[in-house]
C-alpha cells in the first residue's frame, strides 16, 4: 500500500457540521517516519468544547436517539460497521501515516477488532435488560419491583494514539448503542481515523449532534472536556499521569468515570514452557508496535534454567527486525510516534545502562530521519527503574526467578495491574498463577488476545472500570429501581 503523504486540512465535527475552531487555532499532524507535515487540523478550544457538549446535550434530549430503541440503534451501528469494512484500507493507512504503526497490523489487527466492537455492541443494543424481583406481600398488599436500564446523557471520551480507532471504538460503540450522545477528543497524534469515523456514523444514520469530535491538544481541548460540568460520564484511556487528573475532575463533579491506563506487565516463563510456542509471543509482547502497547509484557521473568536460552532467542529475534517504512511488508518495526516519545525512550535506554542493567542488544536511537529506535534487550533487576516504569518503547528487561512463589511476589510488586502472560505446560501451575496475580487480565501461552466478549481493564494504577463484554456497555447506563404496591 502506498499512502498519500499529504492530506487536506480537517475541521471539528459538531452537530453534524464541519467547522473551524472559534479562535481559528490549528495544529499540524506529522508523519513520524520523517517528521514531515501530513495536514493541518483545527484545534478545539474551551469554547468549541462547550459548544460540542451543549450540542450533544440537546441531541440527547431531542434527536430521538435514545427513544428509537435498541433495535433501531443497533441497525444503524451494523450499517456503520459495513461502511467501516469497506474502508479498512483508508482507515489503516491514515493511522500508519500519523502514528507509524505497521500498516498490516492495522489492516489485519486493529480494523477487524474495530468491526468486532461495532457488531458486538450493535447486537447488544436491544439486549440491555433491566430486571424484575419477586418480593413477598407487605401489609396484605402485593409488591412489584423492577429495574430500568437508562442511558446516562452526554459521555465525554479522551483517547490515546497507540491504537486510535480500536480504543475509541470501545467507548463510542457501547455509549451510542445504549442511547447516549458523545463528545470525543482524539489524540493530537492521531485524529484522522476518528474524523473519518464521524462521517461514517453520520452516513449510517446517527442523528446530528449525537456524535461530536473535537480534535485538539490535551492541555486545552482535553482539559476543557474533562472539566465540563455537562458530562454524565468521562471515559479516558491514556497515561497514568493524565488519568490521575481525570479522576480528580470526575470526583469533583460526582460523575461516572472509566480509566484505562498504563502497565508494566509481567511475562512469566516457567521451566516447562514450550519455548518454540512461547518465543514469538514473548517477542511480540516487547516489540509489537514498537512496544507502544498498554498490554506490552516488558518485565520478562524467566526461570533461571532457561535464562540464557530465552535471552539468546529474544536477542536473535530483535536483531532480525528490519526497521523502516511501516507501509513496507518486509519491515518489522516503524518509528516511535513523535519526538517526545523518542526522547523518553532514549532517556530510559541511558538510564538502564547507568543503573547497571546488562545490555544484550540495541540500546540506541537509529541514525536516520524519523523517530526510530533499536529493539533492545536488557538483563536487569527488580528495583531498577527500567524494570518498574512504563517505557512505552521496544525495551525488554529479562529477570531470573527460581520458584513460583518468588515470581508471584516479583510480578505483583508494582502499582500497576493491567495484565500478565504465563508460559507453562502445567495446567495446575497455570491456573494457580493466574489466580494469584493481581491484574485484570491473564493470558496463558499467548500474548495479545483480548476478545470483545470478555472485559478488559486494570487494577490499581492501571485503571478503573472495564471495557468490552457486557460490563463495557452496562457502564454507559444507569439502573433505576421502580417499586409498586397494589
Ligand atoms: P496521554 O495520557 O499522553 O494522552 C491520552 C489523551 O489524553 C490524549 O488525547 C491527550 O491529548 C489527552 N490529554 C493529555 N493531557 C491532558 C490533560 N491535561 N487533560 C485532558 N486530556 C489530556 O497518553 P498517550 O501517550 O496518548 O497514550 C499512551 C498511554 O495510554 C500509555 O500509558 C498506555 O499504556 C495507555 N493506554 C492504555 C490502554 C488500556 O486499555 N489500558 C490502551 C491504550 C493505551
Amino acid at each position: 500500500m502506498k499512502a498519500p503523504s499529504k492530506l487536506p486540512p480537517r475541521q471539528l465535527f459538531i452537530g453534524g457540521k464541519w467547522r473551524d475552531a472559534k479562535d481559528g487555532a490549528s495544529f499540524t499532524s506529522r508523519n513520524p517516519v520523517d517528521g514531515s507535515a501530513i495536514c493541518e487540523i483545527a484545534a478545539a478550544g474551551a469554547d468549541d468544547v462547550d459548544l460540542a457538549v451543549r450540542t450533544a446535550s440537546e441531541a440527547f434530549a431531542s434527536s430521538g436517539w435514545k427513544e428509537m430503541g435498541g433495535t433501531a440503534r443497533g441497525r444503524i451501528l451494523f450499517k456503520a460497521a459495513d461502511l467501516i469494512e469497506a474502508e479498512m484500507e483508508y482507515l489503516s493507512a491514515v493511522e500508519t501515516l500519523e502514528v507509524g504503526k505497521l500498516y498490516r497490523d492495522g489492516l489485519y489487527g486493529d480494523l477487524p477488532a474495530t468491526l468486532a466492537t461495532f457488531r458486538y455492541y450493535a447486537g447488544y443494543a436491544d439486549k440491555l435488560y433491566g430486571s424484575t424481583v419477586q418480593l413477598p406481600d407487605y401489609a396484605g398488599r402485593h409488591r412489584l419491583n423492577y429495574t430500568l436500564r437508562e442511558p446516562l446523557g452526554v459521555v465525554g471520551a479522551i483517547t490515546p494514539w497507540n491504537n486510535p480507532i480500536v480504543v475509541a471504538g470501545w467507548k463510542i460503540v457501547p455509549a451510542l448503542a445504549a442511547g447516549n450522545s458523545m463528545v470525543i477528543k482524539p489524540p493530537e497524534d492521531a485524529s484522522l481515523s476518528l474524523l473519518r469515523l464521524a462521517e461514517i456514523l453520520q452516513e449510517a444514520g446517527v442523528p446530528d449532534g449525537v456524535f461530536n469530535v473535537v480534535p485538539g491538544l490535551g492541555e486545552t481541548a482535553g482539559a476543557a472536556l474533562a472539566a465540563h460540568p455537562g458530562l454524565a460520564k468521562l471515559s479516558f484511556t491514556g497515561s497514568p499521569e493524565v488519568g490521575a487528573l481525570m479522576s480528580n475532575h470526575a470526583g469533583g463533579q460526582f460523575r461516572k468515570v472509566t480509566l484505562e491506563l498504563g502497565g508494566k506487565n509481567p511475562q512469566i516463563v516457567f521451566a516447562d514452557a514450550n519455548l518454540d510456542g512461547a518465543m514469538p509471543f514473548i517477542a511480540a509482547g516487547n516489540f509489537l508496535h514498537q512496544g507502544q502497547v498498554c498490554a506490552a509484557g516488558t518485565r520478562v521473568y524467566v526461570h533461571r534454567s532457561l535464562v540464557d536460552e530465552v535471552a539468546n532467542r529474544l536477542v536473535d529475534h530483535a536483531r532480525n527486525i528490519k526497521l523502516g517504512d511501516p507501509f513496507d511488508d518486509a519491515v518489522g518495526m516503524g518509528p516511535l510516534v513523535n519526538a517526545a516519545q523518542h526522547k523518553r525512550v532514549a532517556d530510559y535506554l541511558e538510564l538502564g545502562v547507568s543503573e547497571g542493567a546488562e545490555l544484550l542488544t540495541g540500546g540506541n536511537l537509529v541514525e536516520r530521519d524519523g523517530y526510530f529506535v533499536e529493539p533492545t534487550v536488557f538483563v536487569g533487576q527488580q528495583q531498577q527503574r527500567i524494570a518498574r516504569e512504563e517505557i512505552f518503547g521496544p525495551v525488554a528487561t529479562i529477570m531470573p526467578f527460581d520458584s513460583t512463589d518468588e515470581v508471584l511476589e516479583l510480578a505483583n510488586d508494582t502499582h500497576f495491574g493491567l495484565n500478565a502472560i504465563i508460559y507453562t505446560e502445567d495446567l495446575n501451575r497455570a491456573h494457580r498463577t493466574a489466580r494469584d496475580l493481581n491484574v485484570g487480565n491473564v493470558w496463558i501461552n499467548a500474548f495479545g488476545i483480548p476478545d470483545m466478549t470478555t472485559p478488559w481493564g486494570g487494577r490499581g494504577g492501571s485503571g478503573l472500570g472495564r471495557e468490552m463484554g457486557p460490563a463495557g456497555i452496562e457502564s454507559y447506563t444507569e439502573e433505576k429501581t421502580v417499586q409498586m404496591m397494589f
